[in-house]
């Protein structure tokens, strides 16, 4: 076989299956693009040994017949998932030693599934970022990138770029405000934050805990349902996590899109939008017109105040989700002359300045005086956010938007990371979903003029994985997108 590491995870399976490769050979094949990709910085922690043991007791699986759902796929893991006895770092200098005890419960799932670790990605600190350049270990690479070095977009960045450079089958991602879906359309993935409640947060590194949630990126619509169904369930452990059955997604692509409304919404398409971004997203809505469904113009009408309502409730979470990292339990400690100054010059030096800035923002909107102004306030413009789309969805089956505004830019780019604001701004097409707590998925629609992948993101009701992944199978299977 050619080259084995361009399979889908769904293709590979099969092979493996018709014991046309084995678990070790793919193991050593996805390795070598490792370390041939380390230029792109997708990995914090490398685990070759590790997984070619896994691999070997995958093919012992596959002789005795006792494969299991991932048998032997070789995945990467975002360092945001807590991997036991395996270095887990949420990409910060705070943790950059922390080898946690136990497993996170979605980790566990993929290895009961049988699943192959390669090794633990890159990520924005703390997954706070848009751009994979906020990491300690140094901005990721995007694959797609030519004369000048490009983002793969954030925070999982290196999840979208590992995929996207075949450095692993598929990978794991978290979603707070579309971290899953902007680096999977920036880097030619399709990536899916499932609806809240869906995966267990167990031993997934906080940074907001009403709105994280985890999800895959990979190769194309069918991998992701496949990763999904073995990531996702209830657990006990997490008491956000929903007690129901999690649906054979990767059977049940196969339905029609005949009939179904699939909603527009106008406020997405504010003057000024970029004309290749709409112009795809017309195109998308024809590929479903075309296929019989009903294409309706809907109204989300407190979508102008999403970004503003994410970034007061995120960085008030994560205010509260990191004051843990004292220097005391665990982690990096700085020393300092009393106990405050321990605190101080631990949190200062072990935190970079964009988790710096939401720790303040977020103790800030928190404080007496300013709870009612701000906090307030954002909780109850979630709760209208929530509703517009409710009320939407009386009117449609599923949503259809465009996942950015823009293509990847170029690392260090200055109008992003002089100001802050304009970096947040990207975020406008994927906040208002965390902040309503629906699954969304992003898939590739085409490149844009200079040949960049620009995503389309499909928005649904809650717990209906099902319908999103089957509207994006079809327009997956119309926009014939080429991966790299
Ligand atoms: N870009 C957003 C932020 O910086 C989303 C990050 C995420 O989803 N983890 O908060």
């Amino acid at each position: 076989m050619s080259d084995i590491t361009k399979l889908t995870v769904c293709e590979t399976l099969k092979a493996l299956q018709n014991k046309e490769i084995s678990s070790v050979e793919l193991t050593k094949a996805y390795i070598e693009n490792m370390e041939k990709g380390r230029h792109y910085n997708a990995y914090i922690t490398e685990c070759a040994d590790k997984a070619l043991k896994q691999a070997e007791i995958a093919d012992k699986n596959y002789q005795s017949g006792n494969n299991r759902l991932l048998e032997g796929i070789p995945l990467g893991i975002k360092d945001l998932f807590c991997t036991k006895d395996i270095r887990t770092t949420a990409a910060s200098h705070i943790l950059d030693n922390f080898i946690p005890p136990y497993e996170s419960t979605v980790t566990q799932n993929l290895l009961n599934d049988g699943a192959v670790f390669l090794g633990k990605l890159n990520l924005d600190e703390f997954a706070m970022g848009g751009s994979n350049e906020t990491s300690y270990f140094g901005p990721v690479v995007n694959p797609w990138s030519k004369d000048t070095d490009l983002v793969p977009g954030g925070s999982s960045g290196g999840s979208a770029a590992a995929v996207a450079a075949n450095m692993c089958a598929a990978a794991t991602g978290t979603d707070t405000g579309g971290s899953i879906r902007e680096p999977a359309a920036f880097c030619g993935c399709t990536g899916i934050k499932p609806t809240y409640g869906r995966c267990s947060r167990y031993g997934i590194i906080a940074f907001a805990s009403s709105l994280d949630q985890a999800g895959p990126i990979a190769k194309d619509v069918k991998d992701c349902a496949l990763l999904l169904q073995s990531m996702a369930g209830f657990d006990e452990k997490d008491s956000t996590s929903c007690d129901i059955a999690v649906p054979d997604f990767p059977n049940l692509l196969n339905g029609d899109v005949k009939g179904l409304v699939v909603g527009v919404p106008k406020e997405y398409r504010p003057q000024g939008l970029n004309d290749e971004v709409a112009s795809y997203w017309d195109k998308a809505a024809e590929y479903l017109k075309a296929r019989g469904a009903i294409i309706k113009e809907i109204s989300l009408p407190h979508t102008k105040y999403a970004l503003a309502t994410y970034y007061v409730l995120a960085p008030a979470e994560a205010s509260s989700n990191l004051a843990r990292y004292d220097g005391i339990r665990y982690g990096f400690r700085a020393e300092g002359k009393n106990l405050d100054d321990l605190y101080i010059n631990t949190r200062t030096s072990g935190f970079g300045k964009e988790v710096q800035r939401r720790i303040m923002i977020g103790t800030y909107v928190l404080s007496a005086g300013y709870y009612d102004a701000y906090y307030l306030k954002a909780q109850k413009m979630r709760r209208l956010i929530h509703n517009d789309f409710m009320e939407a969805f009386k009117q449609c089956d599923i949503i259809l938007t465009p996942t950015s505004p823009i293509t990847a830019f170029p690392i260090g780019d200055e109008s992003m990371l002089e100001n802050p604001i304009n970096m947040y701004l990207n975020d406008v097409f994927t906040v208002s979903v965390n902040l309503a707590g629906l699954p969304a998925l992003s898939l590739p629609i085409g490149l844009s003029e200079n040949g960049l992948p620009l995503g389309m993101q499909l928005i649904g009701k809650p717990f209906d994985e099902v319908t999103v992944f089957n509207v994006a199978a079809k327009i997956e299977e119309d926009a014939k997108f080429e991966r790299k």
